[in-house]
């Protein structure tokens, strides 16, 4: 077989394991064998369609087993996926369509106002909708029965796609950023790059041939994909395939399904917590709970300790496919905190604003390379050569510093850093302060504007359900806790904070909600 890409995965586990369930998506199960023939059979649709090796497909859908055979099928090809981020806006996915200028755009029910949108429709694309749910609407598109694309099905699988000759350098998608702080970049992701990172999860996390994963966090973000579905995959585990994240539902998966592993990022451990049958709930089947793409509070992972469940946590970035660093399970009491330090396959520096490493405990710019590291921005040479070094290691954004052990601890985003009257104030550190009293949900700290001052902390914060925490309680345990300086000048109690698809703080959003709200200045 010529083909080392992605595509050619489903093609090996179906020789492998043809019987295995791969997928789990409403209480059906799909095997490895199924899902390869299923994303033999999408190949057929899109290929007919006109669609060839280099050429982008767009897919705008939530979570299901034919978004992912759809990513299987497309790369098989050689052609490039586009996942769309189902919470934005007609001009958001307008933008990343014209960019990206699929030569399909496959798209699901829910989401036919976006593609009936006057900005959509003036791109004049070439559109196929699937119904979502149903599972085989594309197949029978084909006009191909059961069991025709494949030999036999007990050893499993001939390509009949004529997979393209993939290799590991060729393109496998194309990520979006979520614009937590800007207008999205489509960050291009090799084959390699998702392999590598595959790999490099797989050196830290005991995924197993028996893993039942849980997967509720979205697929068009790299993490659910990369972090737990295609390790899942990989190694011949079932991954249960949710269409959004539910967390109601999800702890009686957990616990009906007998859930090994869950993915989540911050936002989704602290809602599970939330629930009223959290504490009723058998966790004791979970042994790996992972985290990434934001800060994860020390209260919160002391409560799921509490639970006995460790939630692993790991430092990456889009850019990265995603895992840069990971704090491995055995360090998680002794490093709580901390990212951990770089994975496998990966090396991580701290440098300053001159390029010079810094030493320990001085905080530094995270940068990052690997063969999991992008090789650069779609169709934007200028943004790739400004991200990256001349030794080609990729400047995160991000400031951290190191331990004497070289693990890392993940300080804060540079431009959320508020500088205070010559002072750096790092937001995340103010937060994980607040978080520290028992009656916030969640927070976000962002500067505003000062007279005095040039700029100042503004708190503003999510009471736990049902208590009656106030700005002045806040504050009052804030003092002693940090620095006069880094104590907001302002607390604002809210009902909710803004989150992208993914479940993450959006700080834009906060900064544009509550950045020039009146509040009361506290003495
Ligand atoms: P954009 O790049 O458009 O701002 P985004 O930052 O949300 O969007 P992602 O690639 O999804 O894009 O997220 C990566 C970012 O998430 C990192 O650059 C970092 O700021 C943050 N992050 C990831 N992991 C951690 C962690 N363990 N602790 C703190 N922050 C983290």
């Amino acid at each position: 077989m010529r083909d080392n890409g992605i595509g050619s995965w489903t093609t090996r586990r179906a020789r492998m394991d043809p019987h295995g369930v791969a997928f789990v998506e409403r209480g059906r199960a799909l095997t490895y064998l199924q899902i390869h023939q299923r994303a033999e059979r999408i190949a057929h649709v899109i290929r007919a369609r006109g669609v060839v090796a280099g050429d982008r497909v767009a897919y705008l859908g939530y979570n299901s087993t034919d978004f992912i055979a759809t990513m299987f099928a497309t790369a098989k090809l050689g052609a490039v996926t586009v996942p769309l981020n189902t919470r934005l806006a007609a001009p958001e996915t307008a933008y990343i369509l014209q960019d990206s200028a699929p030569s399909l755009f496959i798209w699901t029910g829910p989401f036919a106002s976006i593609v009936a949108s006057p900005e959509v429709t003036a791109l004049g694309l070439q559109t196929l909708r699937v119904e979502p749910g149903d599972g085989e609407s594309l197949s029978e598109l084909a006009g191909l029965g059961e069991g025709e694309s494949v030999d036999d099905g007990a050893t499993g699988a001939r390509v009949v796609t004529s997979d393209e000759p993939v290799e590991l350098p060729d393109l496998f998608m194309i990520q979006y950023t979520s614009g937590t702080s800007g207008r999205p970049k489509g960050v291009q992701l090799t084959h390699g790059n998702i392999t590598w990172n595959v790999y490099n999860l797989l050196v830290d996390v005991d995924i197993r041939s028996d893993e039942r994963s849980l997967v509720v966090a979205p697929l068009f973000h790299t993490a659910a994909l990369n972090q737990i579905l295609f390790p899942t995959f990989l190694k011949g585990g079932t991954s249960y395939i949710e269409a959004s994240f539910d967390p109601a539902a999800a702890l009686r998966l957990i616990e009906s399904e007998r859930i090994t592993t869950l993915f989540g990022v911050t936002s989704m451990y602290l809602s599970l917590r939330q629930q009223s049958a959290w504490e009723s709930t058998d966790l004791s089947s979970l042994r790996s709970a992972l985290s990434g793409g934001a800060p994860l509070p020390v209260p919160l992972l002391e409560s799921y300790l509490e639970r006995g469940l460790m939630i692993i946590q790991g430092y990456g970035l889009t850019e990265s496919s995603p895992g840069a660093t990971m704090l491995r399970a055995a360090d998680g009491v002794r490093k709580v905190g901390s990212a951990g330090s770089a994975c496998f396959f990966s090396d991580t520096r701290l440098v300053d604003p001159t390029g010079a490493d810094v030493t320990v405990g001085q905080i530094g710019e995270i940068l990052v390379q690997g063969p999991n590291v992008t090789p650069g921005y779609w169709h934007q040479p200028a943004a790739t050569e400004v991200a990256f070094t001349d030794d080609g290691w990729l400047h995160t954004g991000d400031l951290g510093r190191l331990d004497d052990e070289g693990y890392l601890y993940v300080v804060d985003r540079v431009k959320d850093m508020i500088i205070s009257g010559g002072e750096n104030i790092y937001p995340a550190e103010v937060e994980q302060a607040i978080h520290s009293h028992a009656d916030v949900a969640e927070c976000a700290v962002i500067g505003v504007p000062d007279e005095k001052w040039g700029e100042v902390g503004r708190a503003v914060v999510v009471p736990r359900s049902g208590s009656s925490l106030t700005a002045e309680d806040v504050l009052a345990h804030l003092d002693g806790r940090i620095a006069r300086y880094k104590i907001p000048k302002t607390v604002i109690i809210v009902e909710e904070l803004p989150h992208n698809a993914s479940g993450k703080l959006v700080k834009t959003r906060v900064r544009e909600e509550f950045g020039t709200t009146n509040a009361q200045e506290t003495p």
